[in-house]
C-alpha cells in the first residue's frame, strides 16, 4: 500500500481521482477497465475500484453457472 500513501492517483484512462487500491495490474486487465500503467501494480479510485470489484463477481458468477451444469 505504499504508493497509496504517496497520493498516486487513478490509473484508469482519463480519470485522476485519488487511489484508493492498487492491484496486480495483471488482475484489471480484462476487466473492461482501460488502465495506462507500465507498472506492475495499478492504482485505482474508490468509484473504479468498485467497477473492478463488480467486473471480477460476474466473471466468476459466469464460471459457476457454467459449473453447475456438469
Ligand atoms: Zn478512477
Amino acid at each position: 500500500m505504499g504508493i497509496i500513501a504517496k497520493g498516486a492517483k487513478c490509473n484508469v484512462t482519463g480519470c485522476d481521482k485519488d487511489g484508493m487500491r492498487s492491484l496486480t495490474t495483471s488482475k484489471v486487465e480484462g476487466t473492461g477497465l482501460s488502465i495506462s500503467t507500465s507498472s506492475k501494480r495499478t492504482v485505482l479510485c474508490k468509484e473504479h475500484y468498485k467497477e473492478w470489484k463488480k467486473a471480477t463477481k460476474e466473471d466468476r458468477d459466469v464460471e459457476r453457472a457454467r459449473f453447475d451444469r456438469f
